[in-house]
């Protein structure tokens, strides 16, 4: 897998855990289960909002808003300023966001400087080992983590130390700096717990063994996982248990208690070891914030490009796709439309839009989901997007919702897509699905060998 897919995959993986939790926050275990038995692909997702601060659906929480803080100091610094990252929480702290931890309010709003702030915080005899210093650190993670183990980890104390002046907090940073750096490289997250303990200061080692145990369960908790150790341990437990992304997160948000921050932490790693590619359209799609003292509207794009920011290319811009052709939409199979970008961004609002490119941004339609989808031959997850977009089609088409796909010329993927359609609902082979395509979407085009391929291995696994 590209390793941006990765680095994507923990920014944007990091913001909808938090999303997919908050609703849930303070909610008593199982009751994500309880509302979603199963997955929940059609207009209404598991993005469902509400809980008590009446978060919008999608909408990230006090975790995300530090975290793009920390992430865009690192970025316009080109490497950690402590200062700066202080100021920019202390101006999001006066600006009153909806949700702030406790410990992080104390410490912000201290009038302390930004170096002894959290020390005179645990002096004063409080408690610091809250999980507040770890669900706003993906952004440096993955920023350090090119840069090495040493470095890495060292980045993680100090930026954790600006909040939290307990150092067990700093020392579970450590740990998860570590581990996301060896997901991002495509490594496993019990090996790197393994060679990163040693490197935990003596005092808080042993605990810090304890809740990275593979034999560790939430059930041995000794805190509310509103402590750093149960929210680190919680989403490695997490990890162990699942296979993909949807599995990890479904397992953390039933944990109940603090579980938009367990659910940031965990979508990180499970975002890493995904990538972009391998967590839900339903819930990318829709995922979106504001910071608040800081102007903008975040939503997936922009995380996107933090993300690459971070990995390095520094430079890179928002790309704004040239205008097409307009193609109006045809239907192509029964409640199943195709268009090309600009053809869709005009269509009807009441169409549910599958966008396989890059759009610019939202066309203001209720419902419009954004698929990873490459049109060359590096784009290796093809099998694994092609059947969460396939499934989520079905679902809309169940719920009686017209289903509009598209790309940028409405030739390549969107003629994939909807070949795998047919492939699936009416069990046609590849060659057959491609010749009903060509009949009614004369745009189709074939070019690409790796699309065949994954069509006809669609086709395989169906019959
Ligand atoms: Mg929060």
């Amino acid at each position: 897998m590209d390793r941006q897919h990765r680095v994507m995959g923990a920014i944007v993986g990091s913001a909808v855990g938090d999303a997919l939790g908050a609703p849930f926050e303070f909610g008593p275990p199982g009751a994500f289960s309880t509302r979603f038995p199963s997955p929940a692909r059609g207009v209404d997702t598991e993005m469902c909002g509400g809980g008590t601060l009446g978060w919008a659906p999608g909408e990230f929480t006090d975790d995300t808003q530090m975290a793009l803080l920390l992430g865009q100091s690192l970025v316009e610094h080109d490497g950690l300023d402590e200062a700066d990252v202080f100021a920019r929480f202390q101006r999001w702290a006066q600006a009153d966001p909806p949700d702030i931890g406790i410990q992080t309010s104390a410490v912000l709003r201290s009038g302390h400087p930004w170096d002894t702030a959290a020390a005179e915080h645990v002096r004063a005899g409080h408690r610091a080992a809250g999980n507040g210093s770890l669900m706003r650190t993906t952004p440096a993670a993955v920023f350090f983590a090119p840069r090495g183990r040493a470095a890495s980890t060292d980045a993680a104390r100090r930026i954790s130390a600006l909040t939290h002046g307990d150092p067990a907090a700093g020392e579970g940073c450590a740990i998860f700096y570590e581990v996301l750096r060896v997901l991002l490289d495509g490594g496993d997250a019990d090996d790197a717990v393994a060679d990163a303990l040693p490197l935990v200061a003596e005092p808080h080692r042993a605990k810090w063994a304890q809740v990275c145990d593979p034999a560790w369960t939430p059930a041995d908790a000794t805190e509310a996982n509103g402590a750093v150790w149960p929210t680190l341990g919680s989403a490695l437990w997490a990890l162990r248990g699942s296979t993909t992304f949807e599995e990890a997160l479904r397992l953390v948000v039933d944990l109940g208690g603090d579980t938009d921050t367990v659910a940031c932490v965990t979508g990180a790693l499970a975002g890493a070891r995904a990538g972009i590619t391998g967590i839900p359209i339903r819930w990318t799609s829709v995922v979106h914030g504001r910071v608040p003292g800081f102007p903008g509207r975040w939503e997936l794009r922009d995380l996107q490009l933090l993300a690459v920011r971070l990995d390095g290319t520094r430079h890179a811009r928002l790309h704004e796709p040239p205008p097409t052709r307009g193609l109006e939409p045809r239907e192509v199979a029964p409640g199943v439309w195709a268009s090309d970008l600009d053809g869709a961004r005009r269509s009807d609002r009441d169409f549910a839009v599958v966008s396989l490119c890059r759009t610019g941004g939202r066309f203001g339609h209720d419902v419009q989901r954004f698929a990873y989808f490459t049109d060359d031959d590096s784009n290796s997850e093809i099998a694994t997007v092609l059947d969460d977009v396939l499934d989520d089609v079905a679902a809309l088409r169940a719920e009686g919702k017209p289903v509009l796909v598209h790309c940028h010329a409405g030739a390549s993927r969107t003629g994939l897509v909807l070949r795998a359609w047919l492939v699936r609902s009416e069990g046609l082979s590849a060659r057959e699905a491609t010749q009903r395509v060509a009949a009614a979407w004369p745009h189709l085009s074939t070019w690409n060998g790796t699309f065949t391929a994954a069509l006809q291995e669609l086709a395989r696994g169906t019959r």
